[in-house]
């Protein structure tokens, strides 16, 4: 008979091998594998208490912890579905989202729980449990004192079958609305395989979540770090100095992040040189650094840099940077050019860049055109939302919404997002190419660049700016900067500056944001997505 490919066997794995090593550490308590299985199986049963089923919605919104690491096996022994909370939403979000997944039980940590009080009464949810930090103040079930009430013994699972959705996840919503992603086991199952491959994890590493789990880049591991019995790292706060303070304490050996973290540790390493720990082997980032970026990171901090693409919708990685062996001999900088690349696709994906007319654009390194997808990864559909799934995946396919260039080695650049593309004078400017050219400069923090109407161009660039501890910089000098080292067309035409950028909660940069402040700054209202 077929095994089937259920996420409950990673766990399983890690206990029968690794019982006694760490399964996970916060600020505040350790958990070896063996301890995580029984609290998993209390989870399992109280969930069965409270009339979870196969296939019911249960909601997490807390920031990453040992309770949502064991939230997800405790979940899945039930065969029920996952749906984890973006912890930077308004309570009108947890409202829609809450009663848009029909979840049954909301998992919700103290410190968030004001996001949910002025929707309590609107919630359909039947169940809110507390975690963390519990005070009387709250007249809900207290998660730990919930627990310690149940049978830690082997729980009786119901039958999973492999194309059973595991999870709900919600897109970031950069571009608009979020959306449900109904990913199933057999999708985490076989991208957790491929990823832990190509990221060579074993026993010997510790991972720490820097980006959340809820969803892309750091949705996945903790599935390919617990079938491997790596230990994992949660914080509650991810600022600098606790990363470099859990990197030193924990022996880190593998991080996820995305590069605006990753720019604000180079910034802080700058001010305080603190030491590196030599242990991190590899850091992994969704998005496309400029390559002198990439070379810090390597030679300063001394860790291997990987780019990955993907969205959530493809469980969620596509495209990795990996160097071949026969390029090692290649210069330095020109191996920095091409990790700043998002590089080949991982085993079990197949990925293509194609123009309107559904043809392959020629492997020149130019001729932009979207990113499609195939592969075990990609989901099931949206939830409750057949027409968004419709425009998604068309014969097989997943349209990303991403537009890229394939040189001839066949490695793939990510360009921008469709909606992110400037368009001036009929030529495609790519907002991140401008971008990576601002943050060379010296007095320049963060930078997002935006289309804005131009009467003879059409559109554009504009630039978002913060600068380096407030440093002098004028709009003129910025638009010199830009026109010395790029295209004239691609300059930027105007310059905020800013003390901070709109990101989401896994550090991106939300453009819609920055398209309807410079509208609204110029009395048009509405929304520019
Ligand atoms: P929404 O779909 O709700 O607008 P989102 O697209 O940001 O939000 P995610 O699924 O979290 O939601 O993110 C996936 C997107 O992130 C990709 O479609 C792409 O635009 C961007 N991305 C991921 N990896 C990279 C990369 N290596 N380089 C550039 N962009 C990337
Ligand atoms: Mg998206």
């Amino acid at each position: 008979m077929k095994v089937p490919l259920v996420l409950s066997s990673f766990l399983d794995r890690a206990v029968s091998l690794y019982g006694e090593k760490e399964a996970v550490f916060t600020e505040d308590k350790v958990y070896t594998y063996a301890q995580m299985n029984k609290r998993v199986n209390q989870l399992s049963a109280g969930l069965r208490k409270l009339g979870i089923s196969k296939g019911d919605r249960v909601a997490y919104l807390t920031p990453n912890s040992a309770e949502m690491l064991e939230g997800f096996y405790g979940i899945f022994q039930l065969g029920a579905i996952m749906v984890p909370l973006n912890t930077r939403l308004t309570p009108e979000d947890y409202l829609f989202i809450l009663n848009h997944s029909e979840a049954k039980v909301l998992f919700i940590d103290q410190l968030l729980y004001h996001l949910i009080q002025p929707i309590k009464e609107n919630l359909e949810c039947v169940h809110t449990i507390i975690v963390h930090h519990r005070t009387d103040e709250i007249n809900e079930i207290d998660y730990n004192n919930w627990l310690s009430d149940l049978p830690d013994s082997e729980f009786e699972r119901e039958s999973v079958d492999e194309e059973d959705v595991c999870s709900l996840l919600y897109t970031s919503g950069t571009t608009g609305n979020p959306k449900g992603v109904m990913l199933t086991h057999r999708n985490n199952y076989l991208h957790a395989l491929s990823a832990m491959h190509h990221l060579r994890v074993s026993d010997k590493d510790t991972l720490l979540h820097v980006l959340p789990m809820f969803h892309v880049n750091g949705w996945g591991s903790p599935f390919y770090y617990t079938a491997n019995g790596a230990s994992q790292v949660c914080l509650r706060k991810t600022s600098p100095e606790a990363i470099f303070h859990a990197i030193e304490k924990h022996n880190v050996t593998i991080i996820h992040m995305a590069p605006t973290v990753l720019n604000a540790l180079l910034q802080y390493y700058d001010q305080y040189t603190p030491s590196v720990s030599r242990n991190v082997r590899v850091v992994i980032a969704g998005s496309a650094p400029p390559p002198a970026f990439v070379s810090r990171v390597e030679k300063e901090l001394g860790w291997e840099f990987i780019q990955v693409y993907g969205m959530t919708e493809s469980s969620p990685l596509s495209l990795i940077s990996t160097i071949r062996s026969q390029h090692l001999d290649l210069p330095e900088e020109k191996i920095y050019q091409m990790k700043a690349k998002a590089g080949h696709s991982m085993i079990g994906s197949e990925v293509k860049v194609v123009n309107e007319h559904g043809e392959e654009v020629t492997h020149d390194g130019k001729e932009i055109g979207e990113i499609i997808t195939r592969s075990h990864g990609v989901m099931k559909g949206y939830w409750k939302n057949d027409e968004a799934t419709m425009e998604s995946l068309r014969n097989g396919w997943l349209h990303t919404g991403d537009m890229g260039v394939i040189d001839e080695n066949g490695t793939i650049e990510i360009v921008d997002r469709k909606k992110d593309i400037i368009i001036s004078g009929g030529e495609n400017i790519s907002s991140i190419e401008v971008e990576g050219m601002l943050y060379e400069h010296p007095a320049i923090l963060e930078a997002a660049v935006i289309a804005v109407p131009h009467e003879k161009w059409g559109e554009t660039p504009h630039a978002y700016i913060v600068r380096k501890n407030n440093q002098e910089l004028t709009e003129a000098e910025v638009i010199a900067f830009t026109r010395e080292r790029l295209a004239h067309f691609k300059a930027v035409t105007g310059v905020s500056f800013v003390e901070e950028l709109p990101k989401t909660a896994s550090g991106k940069i939300q453009k819609v944001q920055l398209r309807n402040a410079y509208w609204e700054q110029r009395g048009i209202t509405g929304k520019f997505v």
